[in-house]
């Protein structure tokens, strides 16, 4: 069943909030993904992305408690492994996925998601998409996926930022 409006009033101030606390407490062991000095990701997104953006390495992701918190329709979502997962311009990956560039290139490109979009948008057409077409057909974690599988198939460069902007919905 989807969210409604008053509902979603209700939940995001404490969904935001898990998320603020756990990329503010982990902000200390976070690196710039620069540091990782991979030869590729350069080309694809802006120096300044290149710079700011945060990895944490974890050995197990921080996932927001999202049925204690009432949001029992994203159970799917909660039980999936994944290697790495993004809030803000913060993302966090485990440690055997830390020398993974392909992932981490996955990875900026919702760090894109997030600051073209902003939070509210951000985490609204997340969910939507989770509902309504599941973790691996969810429009932003497509967008994701393919542009990944570009980068892995071919070592042709093309603006990532570009192109993520171009498939995004405002
Ligand atoms: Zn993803």
């Amino acid at each position: 069943m989807p969210l409604t409006p008053e509902e979603f009033r209700v939940k995001y101030p404490v969904l935001i909030g898990w998320l603020m606390h756990t990329v503010a407490a982990h902000a200390e062991r976070s690196r710039s993904v620069g540091s990782f000095g991979f030869t590729r990701l350069p080309a694809y997104f802006s120096p300044l992305l290149i710079a700011s953006a945060r990895v944490v390495p974890v050995d197990v992701l921080p996932m927001p408690p999202l049925s204690q918190m009432g949001l029992t329709q994203f159970t799917e979502w909660e039980r999936i492994e994944y290697g790495g997962i993004t809030y803000f311009d913060t993302y966090f990956l485990t440690m055997n996925e830390l020398g993974n560039e392909p992932l981490h290139f996955h990875e900026l490109v919702h760090v894109v998601q997030w600051r073209l979009l902003g939070p509210e948008r951000f985490i609204t057409q997340y969910s939507d998409g989770l509902e309504k077409f599941g973790y691996r057909s969810s429009p932003l974690e497509v967008i994701a996926s393919d542009l990944e599988d570009r980068f892995k198939s071919s070592l042709e460069v093309f603006d990532a930022e570009s192109e993520v902007r171009a498939r995004l919905r405002f």
